[in-house]
């Protein structure tokens, strides 16, 4: 009899691993606690497979032989738990399609930069001419492609909760952004619960492989001994060390290993220090996968940028309004103010994760002019930056948001939605919160 297979969350992943599923012949059964989106069932119908909806039924999940669960669905969900306790083995979607292909795999992880650093990779590998998938939390599920694409090379990004569950799973290239606080809340509030996670994005690689990371990551440092990596090492940073992969020196970027070659700072196509690393940890992927240094850069100078990172919406009444709605935690809005030239107005809040705005206490005291607390409780923020002497409003909607910066930001100034928490409180998404504040900006 077929091995059954049972897919928890029926999204992007989860029909993704169903089709995979089914493909290989496996009794496949998907189950899904809320409401399966029409896309998503079609997919299923089209293909005869089994699915339930707005229910977990017992007897149609805990009989499977293994389980892929999406990664949205907590480890400590009943279901979860009673498949735990009589041993029913739990993967991801990812863990899952990785059996199946023998693509090479270049893997992206970090707290920030994944986005970016992915799909500028992508971008890279593409214009090299490489038959080439994009996969992970961008764009269509790598299960899916597996079962319908046939790629030699897969760029995938990996947040924590993929890594989770993931154990067999192999990363020819495995980019390690950096580490800094973030989804505490999934991980018992536990800082090492969350490093362990990350770091399983080098688990299993061989001397063949390759490890990439940004060496001046304080929490990698002092993590890397302990775990027995086998891949050549690729750090990169922002001064020139010994043994480096990149590094920046009389604002030129240097690229050392395999091929050598350099360009201009200038020419990257992304700006801000923390793009920065995002091209040199692309660059060294590309560099590895042996795409041509003249390739490579002519990629990192024509990248176009990701929506909602940084994202430059336009300028009214001399007022630069940017978009980074993406900046979910207290790091990602770290980087977003290091990086503002003039005076800033900071909307910022949400729904927050247990965050430390210590952080950018120093960043707020030098740049802002003014604050914008844009969430259903913003008694955190209240607490933390009224003493700062700023002008500050208190808002419940986007209008409100753009309305109070509207109003706060002087000409020459800047208006930046960098909220360091999620969108969940008033938001569908954070893409809904930018594409909300770029539709209000630009009906000022
Ligand atoms: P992720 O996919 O990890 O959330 P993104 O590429 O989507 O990362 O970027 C999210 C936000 O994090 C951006 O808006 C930017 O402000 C910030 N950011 C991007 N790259 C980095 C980096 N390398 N280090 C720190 N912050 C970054």
């Amino acid at each position: 009899m077929a091995k059954r297979i049972v897919i928890l969350g029926a999204g992007e992943s989860g029909a993704g691993a169903a089709v995979l599923a089914q493909k290989q012949g496996f009794d496949t059964f998907v189950s899904d606690m809320s409401l399966i989106k029409d896309k998503y069932k079609n997919m299923l119908n089209e293909r005869g497979i089994q699915w339930e909806e707005g229910r977990h039924t017992e007897e149609l999940i805990l009989n499977a032989d293994e389980v892929i669960k999406s990664p949205g669905i907590p480890n400590d969900a009943p279901m979860i738990l009673k498949l735990k306790e009589q041993g029913t083995p739990i993967i991801s979607e990812i863990e899952f399609a990785g059996r199946y292909t023998n693509a090479k795999m270049i893997c992206i992880t970090g707290s920030n930069g994944k986005t970016t650093t992915t799909s500028l990779i992508y971008h890279i590998f593409k214009k090299a001419g490489l038959n080439v998938g994009l996969a992970g939390n961008i764009g269509q599920s790598l299960a899916y492609q597996v079962a319908e694409c046939n790629y030699d090379y897969y760029v995938i990004e990996l947040s924590s909760f993929q890594l989770d569950n993931m154990y067999k799973f192999h990363a020819n290239i495995a980019v390690l952004m950096n580490i800094t606080p973030d989804h505490l809340d999934r991980y018992d509030y536990k800082m090492q619960n969350y490093v362990d996670a990350k770091f399983r994005i080098i688990q299993n690689q061989t001397d063949n492989d390759a490890f990439i990371f940004w060496n001046d990551d304080p929490v990698i440092q002092k993590e890397l001994h302990k775990y027995g990596i086998h891949g050549h090492y690729y750090p990169f940073a922002e001064k020139k060390e010994e043994g480096l992969a990149a590094f920046v020196e009389q604002n030129k970027v240097y690229f050392t290993k395999p091929i050598e070659f350099n360009m201009e700072q200038e020419e990257l196509a992304l700006t801000g220090t923390h793009n920065l690393f995002n091209s040199m940890a692309a660059g060294i992927s590309a560099n590895i996968a042996g795409i041509r240094k003249e390739c490579i850069r002519e990629a990192l100078s024509d990248f176009k940028g990701v929506e909602h990172r940084l994202e430059k919406v336009t300028r009214v009444r001399g007022v630069d309004y940017i978009n980074d709605s993406k900046a979910t935690n207290v790091n990602s809005c770290w980087y977003a103010l290091n990086s503002m030239k003039t005076k800033t107005v900071l909307i910022l809040g949400g729904k927050d994760k247990g965050n430390d705005y210590n952080e950018i206490a120093d960043l707020v005291k030098e740049k802002c002019s003014g604050l914008i607390f844009l969430g259903l409780h913003n008694e955190k923020l209240h607490d933390f930056f009224d003493g700062f002497g700023l002008p500050i409003a208190d808002v419940q909607s986007m209008k409100d948001a753009v309305d109070a910066a509207y109003r706060m930001a002087k000409k020459g100034e800047t208006v930046l939605l960098s909220p360091c928490c999620a969108s969940f409180d008033l938001f569908k998404s954070y893409e809904d919160r930018g594409d909300q504040f770029k539709e209000c900006v630009r009906n000022l």
